[in-house]
């Protein structure tokens, strides 16, 4: 039995077995080989497992994301059989006699500068698929394995870090807890953790290389616990307190179909929060009132290029359909800073999260913003969609996005496809936006504050850095200070604010955000049930 003690960031307890991820990060070596039909035979062979592999994702990918998303897997597939590149591996091991591993590493760099070196953008951007698909060669070759999960059974992801763009290709289904070596707790993963109501700890002082696929763990998300090996009387234990918890929940279940309102007659709408149409099925589950925040940038992660335009119709079209009605707030895409994309070519930069992000890149390339807007004003026919803008801080920024939807409006009118121009808000996440909110409540139909990264940028603490965990203080008075100026602001102008960040599920905040006169919390779907218990319990007058 192995204790590890780490932070947690969803509170849960499961018992089961373990999958370590290992990060392919390790540099090939190259060495001088005696049979080289021995090592082409093996290229043959780690070709042959990796088209599996990839026939495995594809089908995984158009039952959850559509045949357009899928189709990258099928290119990775054809590239595996260019005679060029296997030719090219084959004549650098039979003439300068090298291993298998070193081959297949040397042949996808060279390959992947040879792409990156090209005028067209298309042909660009098959860089990176052909690094992903040496990389995957060179797994298969060096017995790493592959890193897709379909066919494992449900188990504890135990890993160094994940980032956004890997855990979105995980299959949610089976995965019971995410431990991970680093990551802080304002990181996508933990918020995908809490999605998906598993025990998540982060921090965890563990080595990887004596922890093995397959031995059993006990994830404790309540002492912030991971026990591997556990003996009988652990494991027992955590079974009774599985239960326990699986009770709590069904009692939580009764509020389901309830209404947020206090006693005294106050009432809030309960959203939530996803990144995916897939994660709809969690807004249904736990009864959300609507989408408070739908993060459009996961569309974008973990691919190769751009979604089109109809792919990402097709993903509102869906989200506003399911929810039949019910506000569906979709933000415009957010990446940068923790959540990069190879193909939008971003660069290094010194300080990303106060970088080239978000709304910024919408507005020096509107062209990928203006895709994004069409897809939008389109799927807007189909229900109760609003949309709303992150990482804003001037009015002038705000008329920008302005006069790039009325050039959006006029090409769809005069293309007479079917449109509507939704509510459109704002996200206040940066201090300069706080203190503007009055200006800015005159322009925009709502607010949304994003308290992930209002405190980032009032405390002036990175919040991807775990080492500042101690020092991301949301409860520093500044912050609670800048909320209740927010929501005043909007209140004078008739307009609503809710809160989107993760403070919107604090449990020791709902009482005083009700009363501050917050409009609406939308939160992880696993805290919904958990928020409507606190709401329907307490006084909004005190
Ligand atoms: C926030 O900053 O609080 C927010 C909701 O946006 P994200 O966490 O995606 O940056
Ligand atoms: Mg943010």
């Amino acid at each position: 039995m192995q204790y590890f003690q780490g932070k947690s960031v969803y509170k849960g307890i499961v018992m089961g077995p373990v999958a370590v991820l290992k990060k392919n990060d390790y540099q090939v070596k190259r060495a001088r080989i005696e049979d080289p039909e021995a090592e082409v035979k093996r290229v043959k062979e780690a070709v042959e497992v990796s088209k599996k592999q990839l026939g495995r994702l594809y089908d995984k990918a158009v039952r959850e994301v559509g045949e357009a998303s899928a189709a990258i897997f099928e290119v990775h597939q054809m590239m595996l059989e260019d005679e060029d590149y296997l030719e090219s591996m084959e004549n650098m091991i039979r003439i300068e006699l090298v291993n298998a591993e070193y081959a297949a590493a040397a042949t996808g760099d060279n390959f992947a500068e040879m792409f990156a070196a090209m005028d067209d953008e298309y042909m660009k951007a098959r860089s990176a698929d052909v690094k992903d698909i040496s990389e995957r060669l060179v797994r298969n070759l060096s017995g790493e394995g592959d890193n897709d999960l379909s066919s494992m059974e449900p188990s504890i992801i135990v890993a160094d870090d994940l980032s956004p763009s890997e855990t979105v290709q995980m299959d949610k289904e089976k995965i019971l807890a995410f431990v991970t070596v680093h990551g802080s707790t304002n990181s996508h993963t933990a918020i995908l953790a809490r999605m998906m109501k598993i025990p998540a700890l982060i921090g965890v002082p563990m080595d990887l290389n004596g922890l093995k696929t397959g031995m059993t763990a006990v994830v404790d998300g309540f002492s912030g616990q991971v026990i591997f090996e556990p003996e009988e009387d652990v494991q027992k234990e955590t079974e009774k307190r599985m239960q326990e918890e699986a009770e709590k929940q069904k009692l939580l279940e009764e509020l389901k179909g309830k209404e947020n309102v206090t006693p005294d007659g106050r009432k809030i709408n309960i959203y939530a929060n996803i990144g995916s149409v897939g994660d709809l099925g969690y807004v249904m589950e736990n009864d959300a009132g609507g989408i408070g925040l739908f993060r459009s940038e996961f569309l974008y992660l973990g691919r190769n290029d751009f979604p089109t335009e109809e792919e990402q119709f097709q993903a509102y079209k869906q989200a506003v359909q399911t929810m039949a009605g019910k506000k569906v707030i979709i933000r415009t895409l957010d990446i940068g800073a923790d959540k990069q994309v190879d193909y939008f070519n971003l660069g290094k930069e010194e300080n990303p999260a106060l970088g080239y992000r978000a709304i910024r890149i919408c507005l020096k390339q509107p062209e990928i913003f203006k895709a994004q807007l069409r897809a939008l004003f389109r799927a807007a026919v189909y229900g109760n969609l609003s949309v709303m803008y992150p990482m804003i801080t001037s009015t002038e920024e705000v008329e920008k996005i302005y006069a790039i939807v009325a050039e959006v409006e006029e090409e769809l009118k005069k293309q007479e496809v079917q449109y509507k121009i939704p509510e459109q808000g704002i996200m206040i996440e940066t201090p300069a936006a706080v203190m503007i909110s009055d200006r800015l409540a005159e322009m925009v139909d709502f607010f949304s504050i994003g308290t992930n990264d209002l405190t980032q940028y009032t405390l002036a603490i990175d919040r991807q850095n775990e080492q500042l965990d101690d020092f991301y203080n949301p409860h520093h008075e500044a912050v609670l200070r800048m909320i209740r100026m927010v929501v005043e602001n909007a209140h004078k102008c008739g307009k609503w604010a809710g809160i989107c960040g993760e403070l919107g599920a604090d449990l020791t905040l709902t009482e005083q955000f009700v009363r501050m006169g917050v409009d609406e919390l939308s939160v992880a779907p696993s805290m919904i049930l958990k928020l409507r218990k606190i709401v329907r319990e307490m006084k909004a007058e005190e």
